[in-house]
This record gives C-alpha cells, structure tokens and sequence, in this order.
C-alpha cells in the first residue's frame, strides 16, 4: 500500500516535506482488529506537533493521520461490531487500558497507557490502517468521508467543550481562537441554540 511516513522529527522551517511517500506491506488485523480501507484523512494541526516533537511519537517510523473515514475491509475473528464495506471512523485516542479510573469514566485521553493513532501507532495517511474495533465508530451514510472526517478530531473536540459549558439557547457563547474546532462549533450552536449569540475572541 502507499503510506506517507514520518522517520524523524524534523522543524518545519528548515524541512518543507517532512514526510516521505513508500510503499509498505498493508497491516493484517489482529483478533479484535478490523483492517479500514482509507477514503480520507483529515489534516490536524496536531499532526504538525507530532513531526515537530511537540507531542512526540513513542516510535519512529510512523504514519501520522487521526481523523480517518473508511470502509471495513478486512475483521479479525473476534471483531464482529461491523460488516465488512460499513463506513467508520478512526479518531485520535487509539487504545487504553480500559480498566483504570480515567477509562472507567470515559476519559481514556487521561489513561496512562493512552496511545494516540497517528504518532504511537500507525494513523490514516495511507490506503489501509489496522485498529482495535473498540475505537472506532460507526460513520453514517448521510455524510460523506469529506464531510465526517473533520468531526472526529476538530468536531469532538468542540463538542467536548460545548457539552461542558451546560449552556442552554439564549444563553451567549465565547469562542477563544477560531480554527477548526471553532467552526465546528459554531454551527453546533447555530443548529442547537439558535437563539444564543456568539463572540469569537
Ligand atoms: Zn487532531
Ligand atoms: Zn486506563
């Protein structure tokens, strides 16, 4: 398969192409596995931390990429959650330890043995990626790849802080920064509190 990979961390302004395009051997899944082929991959800003060391990957080479649309193409034979050819996606928390206080809870980002798809395992800049089916999610078919891959990063990530505003409509709303998160949430707030006003900072 075609895959852009990351050898080593490198500073932006000096290394323009950080990533290098080769041809690997596409992954098997293991028994809770399904093996995803990618329609799209969303860039994030974080993939830049990652190539520049800022959130640094626990192994190197890898392929960096957290906001993944694809099909099921291959199930490992405990994974029986989707059909093979179900749209899902694949988002930035890749697997935990399930059973601490933090995973319990639903807070698996805070686990300590968090692993983050796109830095320490392999993410979706490539044709196929291998992952636990416990971490992914069932992508409906009203939205395209396009549409739904920017929501499993940027779009979560605004939902997550919209939820715990605990606003209701009417209610004003305070945007600090305004990328891809905040555009997101702002046609959340639009759709959900259509009365609320928004001032972005
Ligand atoms: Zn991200
Ligand atoms: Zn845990």
């Amino acid at each position: 398969m075609k895959a852009m990979v990351l050898y080593e961390i490198t500073d932006l302004h000096k290394n323009r192409f950080p990533l290098r395009s080769v041809e690997l051997q596409a992954p098997e899944p293991k028994d809770n596995e399904l093996v995803v082929r990618v329609l799209t991959c969303g860039v994030c800003h974080t993939d830049i931390d990652v190539i520049e060391g800022r959130t640094p990957p626990t192994r190197l080479p890898v392929i960096p990429g957290h906001q993944v649309v694809g099909v099921v193409e291959k199930r490992g034979r405990n994974a029986t959650r989707f059909k093979k050819g179900e749209q899902i996606g694949i988002a930035w928390i890749n697997s935990s330890c399930g059973t601490c206080f933090f995973c319990q809870n639903g807070e698996e980002n805070l686990c300590d043995r968090f692993r983050a798809t796109g830095r320490d395992a392999d993410g979706g800049y490539a044709e196929y990626i291998a992952v636990s089916e416990d971490f992914t999610y069932r992508i409906p078919v009203v939205f395209s790849a396009a549409e739904a891959a920017p929501l499993l990063c940027a779009g979560a990530i605004g939902y997550r802080s919209l939820r715990l505003t605990k606003m209701h409509d009417g209610d004003a709303l305070g945007l600090v920064g305004f990328g891809a998160s905040g555009h997101i949430v702002l046609k959340l707030v639009r759709h959900l509190y259509p009365t609320s006003r928004v001032f972005v900072f």
